[in-house]
């Protein structure tokens, strides 16, 4: 068995003019946070887990097939992980590690939610979902609170 990971990025700025869009980071909905910008429901967390599946098997899925779906009217980003995941046979999911910059919302007292959310949507145990956040203690644009950074490295076994 050998084993490849994939590592994914992917980074929203806050809306300027509110759109009344809710803010969802990993399928969590924040209540009266400021959404981030994006054609999508710009769900940063769910962006940088498809890219890093791509990372895993190489098809580039953000972009050229989000767009497509989302001009079809597909907006939500579990979506486009499910899109990513089409391509990762006959490897598989074994972990993923993600980490969130920002300083706006608290994102602290989610992670569990987030956890769960990802795990079902990727067919994981709970701990083979890690999720942390920090602040960068405001040395960035994302610790200014200015929008979100999100990293994420996906595991996959090859049999
Ligand atoms: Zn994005």
């Amino acid at each position: 068995m050998k084993v490849a990971t994939g590592l994914g990025q992917d980074s929203h700025r806050f809306e300027s003019a509110p759109s009344g869009k809710p803010l969802k980071i990993g399928g969590v909905l924040f209540e009266g946070a400021p959404a981030l910008e994006g054609n999508s429901d710009a769900d940063v967390l769910m962006h940088a887990l498809v890219n890093a599946i791509s990372g895993v098997h190489g098809v580039v899925v953000l972009g050229p097939v989000t767009d497509a779906l989302c001009q079809a009217g597909v907006t939500d980003s579990a979506e486009y992980v499910k899109e990513a995941l089409k391509h990762l046979a006959p490897a598989r999911l074994s972990h993923v590690s993600c980490s969130l910059e920002c300083s706006r919302p608290k994102v602290g007292p989610q992670i569990e939610a987030m956890r769960r959310n990802l795990a079902a949507l990727l067919g994981l145990a709970e701990r083979h979902v890690a999720v942390t956040a920090h602040s960068g203690e405001g040395l960035s644009a994302y610790g200014r609170g200015e929008g979100i950074l999100a990293t994420v490295i996906a595991t996959a076994e090859i049999p």
